[in-house]
């Protein structure tokens, strides 16, 4: 069994679905062999995007949304390894965070069986912010999320830098997605009008600097406030630099990134069906990936979250997108952990014990899941992956559990697999097989 700094060869013993033994003798009604396996502790995907039935219903006007529901996404996740996402909550227009929150509570109450938490999405600045935020807290949803790549939200928006403040002081954690909205839309807007808007330019359109100007802002507003800020998919190796300044300074910034930026580079948008890679920011230089491996190894980054934003590859590649239109996000949910690991543990760029970390540790500690989650210790959920470090597989994203039919690592051959998964006590992959059943994941309360 592995845990954050721990390694050790024991039996574990669980009842009631939490753990509740390690060693000695134990009776029970079920065993697993985990011989030449690794027991890590279940994942924690902090960033993902799942549709209730609800939210499909209500934007079915609109167009088009993410292909996977908290059923679909419970079983990818699974396949992946993981036991518990945090999905980011969309409030409609003109409806609050605290409806919204209703809305996907109740979905992923009939739907998960992942267990999960919700991130809700601060998308207006109103005089009734702080309370929402407050009450929100004491409800048990300690984070919102902030999109700075949208216009109404800059970090020079007037209110943002006392939403983030009220956010702090109430215990919540504000995720931030660091693009400069302004920035992104000189540039969208100047490839469009050069004749340079088909999506093979879409790198362009979303360039390292958008970043840069964004994090600056955030960093200054961190200084300022003491608020605790949590960047997502950090991307490129000059916004790595400017959190690792912050965080010598004593400076409450975490960062995360995805597997995109890790395994990929922005050449791939030369493709024929490039648009498949689609995601903000965009894939970057292989300066900025192997940055970010290093900065996973020296420890500059806190956490690897799938921010899983599945669409049919028909969706990605339709041809009357541009690259101010392209549809963001891809399935990730059931290749983040094996990736990571065939890539960082197997190819030697990581520790075991960083991998354990990344993929679920650090996320339990920022987001009030420790120790229930993240660790295995007497008294936390018994949430277990049985892991076979040797199995090799190729990844066809037509056989796995997303509905989006399709991977960006199509074809590559990936060392590492959960063989079996258990959360809360509960088998829910069952030597390769799906046992989940649907409406049994439960919502994990975050205290502030
Ligand atoms: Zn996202």
């Amino acid at each position: 069994m592995v845990t954050p700094g721990h390694q050790e060869i024991a039996d574990v013993g669980v009842s009631a679905g939490q753990i509740v033994q390690f060693g000695g003798p134990m009776t029970g009604d079920e065993e697993f062999d985990a011989g030449g396996l690794l027991v890590l502790p279940g994942g924690i995907d902090a960033h993902v995007h799942l549709v209730c039935a609800a939210l499909a219903e209500a934007t079915k006007e609109r167009g088009s949304i993410w292909v996977d529901d908290f059923w679909s996404g419970s079983l990818a996740a699974f396949a992946g390894g993981i036991t518990t996402v945090g999905n980011m909550t969309f409030p409609l227009p003109g409806e609050s965070m605290a409806a919204a929150v209703a809305r996907d509570m109740a979905g992923a109450a009939a739907e998960a069986a992942v267990d999960w938490f919700l991130h809700p999405v601060l998308t207006e600045l109103t005089e009734r912010t702080e309370t929402e935020i407050a009450a929100l807290n004491a409800d048990g949803h300690a984070s919102i999320k902030v999109f700075l790549s949208d216009p109404r939200l800059m970090a020079a928006t007037p209110g943002l830098a006392e939403a983030v403040t009220a956010a702090g002081r109430a215990g919540s954690l504000t995720l931030m997605h660091c693009e400069d909205a302004g920035i992104l839309e000189r540039t969208g807007q100047e490839l469009i009008e050069s004749g340079r808007g088909a999506i093979r330019h879409f790198p362009d359109s979303r360039p390292v600097g958008a970043e840069v100007a964004a994090i600056d802002l955030v960093v200054g507003l961190v200084r300022q406030t003491d608020a605790p800020v949590y960047i997502v998919h950090l991307s490129s190796a000059a916004a790595l630099d400017l959190c690792r300044v912050a965080r010598a300074e004593g400076l409450p910034v975490y960062v995360e990134t995805r597997p995109l930026y890790l395994h990929l580079t922005k050449e791939r948008f030369a493709e024929p069906d490039g648009a498949k890679y689609v995601g903000a920011p965009p894939l970057r230089s292989q300066a900025d990936r192997d940055a970010l491996w290093r900065g996973l190894a020296a420890g500059d980054i806190d956490t690897v979250c799938s921010d899983h934003a599945p669409w049919s590859l028909a969706a990605k590649l339709d041809p009357t997108l541009n690259v101010v239109t392209a549809r963001q996000g891809v399935a990730d949910l059931e290749t983040l952990g094996p990736m990571l690991f065939s890539e960082g543990v197997a190819a030697g760029r990581i520790t075991l014990d960083k991998f354990v970390e990344l993929t679920s540790g650090n996320a339990a500690r920022l987001f009030g899941l420790y120790p229930r989650k993240g660790a295995m210790t007497v008294g936390a959920d018994a949430d277990l992956v049985l892991w076979d470090p040797q199995q090799r597989k190729t990844i066809d994203g037509a056989t796995m559990r997303s509905r989006s039919g399709y991977s960006v690592y199509d074809g590559w051959t990936v060392q590492g697999w959960p063989r079996s998964v258990i959360r809360r006590g509960q088998a829910v992959l069952r030597d390769g097989t799906d046992t989940a059943r649907r409406g049994d994941g439960a919502w994990i309360r975050r205290p502030a």
